[in-house]
This record gives C-alpha cells, sequence and structure tokens, in this order.
C-alpha cells in the first residue's frame, strides 16, 4: 500500500518532468496552469545585486550579462567595425571604473532580444554647449532607434531629442534628470516584435523606459522589425561617461522555472 502510494506521488512528477521540456510556445497566450498550481514550475532564484550610489556602482544581478564593469571593454568594438578586425578596440578612455567617449561610437559584441537593459550615464561636469551640442551621446537598441542621452539640466531643446527620448518620436513623460556630471541610470526593457506564419504582427516591438528610477516610457511601441540586435552607444562629439553595464534576457513565463519541492511524506 505504501508503495503503491508512493508511485501515484511520483506520477504527478513525471507529468511535470514532461511538460518542463514543452514550455508554451508563449505563455503569454491563454494560460495551461489552473490557478494557484502548485505544480506550476516554480521561478529561478537569482541574486538581485545592489542598487548604486553616487560614488558607487551596485553589483549586477547574478543573471545579467554583464557589458562592462569598470574594468575593460572587451564585450564591445568599435561601431561599424568587424568583431575580429585590427581596428575591432574601442578608442574610450577607460579609466576609475568609467569609460569615456572618444573616437567613435561603441557596439556590444552580443545581441538580444526581449531584455532588461541597465546602463549608467554621466554628461561632462563641466558643461560646455548647449541645446543638442551639450553632453549628447545615445544608446541605440538596434531596429528600436536611440534612447537619448543628454545633459537635460537646465538645458531646452526640442523634446523629443531631451534625455530619456525615445529619439524623434517620444518625449521623455517627465524630465528627471540629474546636474551635469552626476551619475544617472536607464533601466531600459525591449519586447520584439513577434510576429505570425502568416507575417502578422502579433506584438509590437515595446520598450519601457526608467530615467533615474523614474518611469519615463511605458510600452512605447518604437518598433522592432529587425530581430535580435547589437547594443550601441554614440559618439556624438561630447565626453560623456558610461559606468555599469549589464543585461538581464528574458524569457516566457515558466520557460526557465525549477521543478516544484517534493511533497512532504
Ligand atoms: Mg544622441
Amino acid at each position: 500500500m505504501r508503495a503503491a502510494a508512493a508511485v501515484a506521488a511520483l506520477v504527478p512528477l513525471v507529468a511535470l518532468a514532461i511538460t518542463a521540456q514543452e514550455p508554451p510556445k508563449d505563455a503569454r497566450e491563454p494560460v495551461k496552469w489552473k490557478h494557484n498550481d502548485r505544480s506550476r514550475p516554480r521561478p529561478k532564484v537569482i541574486d538581485p545585486g545592489t542598487a548604486s550610489t553616487p560614488d558607487q556602482p551596485g553589483k549586477p544581478p547574478s543573471d545579467a550579462v554583464v557589458l562592462f564593469d569598470g574594468t575593460d571593454l572587451a564585450e564591445w568594438v568599435r561601431s561599424g567595425k568587424k568583431v575580429d578586425g585590427d581596428d575591432a578596440k574601442p578608442n574610450w578612455k577607460v579609466e576609475n571604473g568609467y569609460a569615456e567617449v572618444k573616437g567613435g561610437g561603441i557596439t556590444s559584441r552580443k545581441k538580444f532580444g526581449d531584455a532588461q537593459i541597465h546602463i549608467e550615464w554621466a554628461t561632462p561636469k563641466e558643461v560646455k554647449g548647449s541645446d543638442q551640442g551639450r553632453g549628447n551621446s545615445g544608446i541605440y537598441l538596434g531596429g528600436f532607434g536611440e534612447v537619448q542621452v543628454l545633459d537635460s539640466f537646465e538645458n531646452d531643446t526640442y523634446p523629443d531629442g531631451q534625455a530619456g527620448a525615445l529619439y524623434g518620436k517620444f518625449p521623455p513623460l517627465v524630465n528627471a534628470s540629474r546636474r551635469p556630471g552626476e551619475w544617472q541610470v536607464y533601466d531600459i526593457v525591449a519586447h520584439l516584435q513577434k510576429v505570425d506564419d502568416t507575417g502578422k504582427v502579433t506584438r509590437p516591438g515595446r520598450i519601457t523606459v526608467f530615467h533615474n528610477g523614474i518611469v519615463v516610457h511605458h510600452a512605447a511601441e518604437f518598433g522592432n522589425k529587425f530581430g535580435e540586435y547589437t547594443i550601441n552607444l554614440q559618439d556624438h562629439g561630447n565626453p560623456v561617461r558610461y559606468r555599469n553595464m549589464w543585461v538581464r534576457r528574458l524569457g516566457d513565463y515558466d520557460a526557465e522555472g525549477t521543478p516544484p519541492p517534493e511533497k512532504k511524506k
């Protein structure tokens, strides 16, 4: 009787093992799990890391792809150069834990899809220029366009070109800029466009941006028709600095879960 009970207890585990191998194509579609289903895979456990302070970059989450930790630009190439070319090494100055724009933009070696992107930046403390000529750089997610980097602290320009703008289309919802020279943070969530077998768009490319923790775009349709993308940092002729850059690849619900713990007897 006890053995039979043990076998019976195993059945749902075996069923789970089978379903775990075949995750739904898109778990946002009608959900296959019952409400409060205890056999549903458990979300992966990660270490969330720590937040940055003005003086000190934080620690990236444990599941992040680190693009720059203050040491070197090994994860980047000069924009427009071949990844393995002799001239691929970025010209940017790396010192004191930051990288400073110099001699052309840089492009990530890796490509990304649905992702959470964390990038910290600072415009020059010594203010030079005005309008688009003051602390201009930018973050291009290939196919999405540019998330503008600019010194927008008491520096007027056209709204869809100020800091936090999705360049040329959407101004930020608010101007959450810090002073020149202070470290600022973008947390970006990018979702690729999805198409069905007939080529019909079932989900447009979307982008959400937090500037210094403040939401400035929420699921804005800023297109991505091109599949996976590199991340490009713009050289606009101003010595903007970057530090603590990382990306978390985002999966669908339940896709990366672990089986539930075994039931206590
Ligand atoms: Mg720019």
